[in-house]
């Protein structure tokens, strides 16, 4: 009986959510969507549209745990959020990080599936992370808990489902793993992860690619800006000398670019006449007292990394960590551009005070589509069982960069919008149609 008049009572409201719920302000969701909409505005597409491609379509939550070396163990969370897959398989990298939580994963996820849209690869958008701190595992157990990962999450995953790819802290070691892995279950599967070593199926150039297309992104800029060459201009690289940063100021050097100053988590350096780059790649690998940390590099003056923001620069490349250009960021900033070499750098005021000062900004969503870009050629190489020339992965590549830029462009200059803002207008075209083509029955 008792059971009988609960049942009269139930409506179904309560028990299930809303499909959609607009993320809560202040979440890195939010942000992103923020951004989406103001694209949304410009194509005055339906309410329930909006809806329908803000949404992600499945978001995986799974506990891993590990023994941890002196036997003990020890629980990980670890999330996989998979945006959208009307224009092809799930796509996008694993993180590994202290404070990756459920939102962060779902914004990069977003961002995912805009970027591929972007830079016209057919993927969808996926953005997965596990709650760690690398620098307190050791390799054993960051395999195990890729290797755990895995196990939780081979069914949902897959070369023609979802295809993951390196992110911070997750290199060429971890995707090894995680290919040896997920081959276990399903048989030889080299396409069913991007960011391969070369000698396991990676790519020629994608180690490299995602700073490589920084810097191809950030040609396209000048030139279409009559701004001239790479040659004699000045960059700041903020926070992140790793693999994007590190490979995007070697090549910006290499054109003729003046890296002026640099920072990462340890400290800040400045050389007015520009860094030597490579050796200052050698002094952060070596171990100390002969290296080891940015600051003690002898080819330039020690900064502190409040100052690294007021430094005067042709451009400003923030390089990994997401909300660096906040409000308050916006107003110091000493440059004439801003590129997204990270995913997510500036926060929706920060954007809006740039705008206002007149710095330009190219967004993430292109500027650093680069590694998306060559994981595609890794994947179509794998499928194929065949390796292509360097040269032709950079190639095909500087076209990928350049094309899109074009889009991005003439979307910019015909309809007025601030760079972002197009790039977002034409990604949404893009998936907008992949979706209204599939249909939804
Ligand atoms: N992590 C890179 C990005 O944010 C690329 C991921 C991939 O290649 O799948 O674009």
């Amino acid at each position: 009986q008792h059971a009988a008049s609960a049942l009269d009572q139930f409506s179904g409201e309560e028990l299930y959510e809303p499909a959609y719920s607009e993320p809560p302000k202040g979440t890195q969701s939010h942000r992103t969507d923020t951004f989406v909409r103001e694209a949304f505005q410009v194509l005055d597409y339906p309410e329930r549209l909006q809806k329908l491609l803000l949404t992600p379509q499945r978001e995986l939550h799974v506990e891993l745990n590990i023994t941890r070396d002196n036997g003990e163990i020890e629980i990980f969370n670890a999330y996989r959020v998979q945006h959208d897959n009307s224009r092809g398989p799930f796509k996008g990298g694993f993180r590994f990080h202290p404070n990756v939580s459920m939102d962060d994963v779902r914004s990069l996820a977003s961002l995912t599936t805009w970027k591929t849209a972007v830079v016209d690869v057919p993927f969808g958008g996926a953005k997965g992370g596990v709650r760690c701190d690398p620098k307190d595992l050791t390799e054993a157990e960051l395999e195990r808990i890729t290797r755990k990962l895995v196990q939780a999450l081979k069914d949902c995953v897959g070369p023609d489902r979802d295809i993951p790819g390196p992110e911070i802290s997750a290199g060429s070691k971890v995707m090894s793993w995680w290919f040896d892995e997920y081959s276990k279950y399903k048989g030889f599967s080299p396409a069913c992860v991007t960011g391969k070593p070369m000698t396991l199926h990676g790519s020629y150039g994608r180690e490299y690619a995602t700073g490589r297309g920084v810097v191809l992104a950030t040609r396209e800029l000048l030139r279409n800006e009559h701004m001239g060459k790479i040659a004699g201009k000045t960059f700041v690289i903020q926070q992140g000398f790793g693999n994007v940063g590190g490979w995007a100021a070697e090549l910006l050097e290499l054109y003729g670019g003046k890296v002026i100053a640099v920072s990462d988590r340890t400290g800040a350096i400045y050389n007015p006449e520009g860094l030597d780059i490579r050796s200052l790649k050698r002094h952060i690998k070596a171990q100390p007292p002969f290296g080891g940390h940015m600051s003690s590099f002898p080819g330039g003056e020690r900064l502190a990394i409040e100052e690294l923001l007021t430094m005067p620069c042709d451009v400003f490349i923030p390089a990994a960590v997401p909300d660096v250009i906040t409000e308050e960021v916006a107003t110091k900033l000493n440059c004439k551009y801003v590129v997204e070499a990270a995913n997510g750098p500036t926060t929706p005021e920060g954007d809006k005070a740039l705008r206002e000062r007149g710095i330009v900004v190219l967004p993430d969503v292109y500027a650093n589509g680069g590694g998306v870009i060559v994981s595609f050629f890794e994947w179509v190489q794998n499928q194929q069982t065949f390796r292509w020339e360097e040269e032709e992965v950079n190639r095909r590549l500087d076209r990928k960069m350049t094309d899109a830029f074009e889009r991005i462009w003439d979307v910019h200059t015909t309809q007025k919008l601030p760079l972002r803002t197009a790039a977002y207008v034409l990604a949404l075209r893009s998936v907008t149609q992949a979706t209204m083509i599939r249909g939804f029955d």
